[in-house]
C-alpha cells in the first residue's frame, strides 16, 4: 500500500465534467489500495479572472487583500471535488492550507514555506478519506493571515506535502502528457521523455520549460521527492523525475531537451573603464535594483582605450528599471552609455550526460552556423549550455538544435494542444 500525493492543475477542473472525471480518477488510485492525498489548483483561468477583478477596483494591489482574493479559487474546486468523489460514493474531505498545517512566511504573494504539520490530513488519510489540499496557500502564523506561494505555486504545495507525509510518489496532471524534450508546439517532432534525472530537470524548468514550476522542482532535489509528470486525460504513465537513478547501468542522455525563452531582454554597458571595482558598481546598482539577473558577458577592453563592455541578461519587465538606474549613476561610475535590446531569445540544451561527454558546444554552435544563426552571448554551467541568439530565430534555431542532437521522433504523432498547467 503505497501513498500518493496527486496535483491537479487548473486545466484539469475547469468545469463540473473535468472534477467529475478527476473524482473518478483519484477514487480509481484509491482503489488500487493506495492513500491519496490531492492538492488541486483552482478552476482554470479563476485566477487570472480574479486579479482582472481586483485590477478593475484597484489600481494598487494591496497584497495581503490580493491573497485573501485569489486564496479563494482554491477553496472552490477543493469543496467541489470533495462533493463529486461524495456523489460518486468515495470518502473525501477539503482542507485549507491553514487546516493542512502549511505554515509560511509572511510574504504576501511569493511566500516560502516554513514548515508543514499534516496533523488533519493524516487523520483523515487513516480514516480511509480522500484528502483534498487548496494548492498555493499557506498561513503566516507570525501576522495570522493567509498567505500564497506565488502563481503556479500549487506544485510546491504537492511536494511540500508529499515530503512532510512521506509520500511515495507526487503526481503532478496537467492536459499535457509528460515533459517533453522540446515545445512540441515549436518542434513538432518532439519526443515525450520516460524519465528525467530531478538536475536536468532543475535546468530545464529554469531555462524556460513551464511543465513544473522551479520552486517546486527545488524543493523535490532538496528532499528528494520522486515526482511523475502525467496527463489527467490518459493513461499514459508520463514521465519520471527522478532523485536516485533506477538503475547504474543506465547512461544519462547527453541531451536531455532543449529549451527556450523569449522572455529576456539585454542590457549593455558600454565603455567602462577596465580597472578594478568597476563591476563591482555596476553590479551593486543592479543589485539595489532588486533584479535577478540571468547572464553575464565582458568584452575584453580594447589596448588603447582600456574600455570595456558589459553586457547582462534580465526579464522583459525589469528591464526598465535597470536602464534607469544605470544611467542616473552613468557619471559617477564613469562609462559612456547604455543599450538595451529587447529582441533576443535564449535557447539552451540540458543534459545530465553532458559533463562526460565532449564535443556537445561544437555540435550545438555547428547546428546554429548551419542554420544561419547568429549567436550573441553564451553561457554554460556543468549540464547546459544556453546561447542568445535574434528572437525572430529562436524557433529555427530550436528546431535545428533539436535535429542536430538526434533528438527528433519518427513522425508527428503528438497533437499537442495544451497549457501544461
Ligand atoms: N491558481 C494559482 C495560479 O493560477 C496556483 C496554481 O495554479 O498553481 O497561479
Ligand atoms: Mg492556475
Amino acid at each position: 500500500m503505497a501513498l500518493i500525493v496527486q496535483k491537479f492543475g487548473g486545466s484539469s477542473v475547469s468545469d463540473a465534467e473535468k472534477i467529475k472525471h478527476v473524482a473518478a480518477r483519484i477514487l480509481q488510485t484509491q482503489a488500487q489500495g493506495n492513500d491519496v492525498c490531492v492538492v488541486v489548483s483552482a478552476m482554470g483561468d479563476t485566477t487570472d479572472d480574479l486579479v482582472d477583478l481586483a485590477d478593475s477596483v484597484s489600481s494598487k494591489r494591496d497584497s495581503r487583500e490580493m491573497d485573501m482574493l485569489l486564496t479563494a479559487g482554491e477553496r472552490i474546486s477543493m469543496s467541489v471535488l470533495a462533493m463529486a468523489i461524495q456523489e460518486q460514493g468515495g470518502k473525501a474531505k477539503s482542507f485549507t492550507g491553514y487546516q493542512a498545517g502549511i505554515s509560511t512566511d509572511s510574504d504576501h504573494g511569493s511566500a516560502r514555506i516554513w514548515k508543514i504539520e499534516p496533523v488533519r490530513i493524516r487523520e483523515a488519510l487513516k480514516a480511509g478519506e480522500v484528502a483534498i489540499v487548496a494548492g498555493f496557500q499557506g498561513f503566516s502564523f507570525e501576522t495570522g493571515d493567509v498567505t500564497t506561494l506565488g502563481r503556479g505555486g500549487s506544485d510546491t504545495t504537492a511536494v511540500a506535502l508529499a515530503s512532510a507525509l512521506n509520500a511515495d510518489v507526487c503526481e503532478i496532471y496537467s492536459d499535457v502528457d509528460g515533459v517533453y524534450t522540446a515545445d512540441p508546439r515549436i518542434v513538432p517532432r518532439a519526443r515525450k521523455l520516460a524519465q528525467i534525472d530531478i538536475e536536468s530537470m532543475l535546468e530545464l524548468s529554469s531555462s524556460g520549460a513551464k511543465i513544473l514550476y522551479i520552486r517546486a522542482v527545488e524543493f523535490a532535489r532538496r528532499h528528494g521527492v520522486p515526482l511523475r509528470v502525467r496527463s489527467t486525460f490518459s493513461a499514459d504513465s508520463g514521465t519520471l523525475v527522478y532523485t536516485t537513478k533506477p538503475g547504474d547501468e543506465m547512461e544519462e542522455p547527453v541531451v536531455s531537451g532543449v529549451t527556450t525563452d523569449d522572455t529576456q531582454s539585454k542590457i549593455t554597458i558600454i565603455g567602462l573603464p577596465d580597472i578594478p571595482g568597476k563591476a563591482a558598481e555596476v553590479f551593486q546598482i543592479v543589485a539595489e535594483a532588486g533584479v535577478n539577473i540571468d547572464m553575464i558577458v565582458q568584452n575584453s577592453s580594447s589596448q588603447d582605450t582600456q574600455l570595456s563592455d558589459i553586457s547582462i541578461t534580465l526579464p522583459h519587465s525589469e528591464r526598465p528599471k535597470v536602464v534607469e538606474a544605470l544611467r542616473s549613476k552613468q557619471a559617477e561610475v564613469g562609462f559612456e552609455g547604455v543599450s538595451y535590446d529587447d529582441e533576443i531569445g535564449k535557447l539552451s540544451i540540458v543534459g545530465a550526460g553532458m559533463k562526460t561527454s565532449s564535443g556537445v558546444s561544437a555540435k550545438l554552435f555547428g547546428a546554429l552556423a548551419r542554420a544561419g544563426i547568429n549567436i550573441e552571448m553564451i553561457s554554460t554551467s556543468e549540464i547546459r549550455v544556453s546561447v542568445i541568439t535574434r528572437a525572430s530565430q529562436l524557433k529555427d534555431a530550436t528546431r535545428a538544435v533539436h535535429t542536430a542532437f538526434e533528438l527528433d521522433a519518427a513522425d508527428t504523432a503528438i497533437i499537442y494542444a495544451g497549457t501544461g498547467r
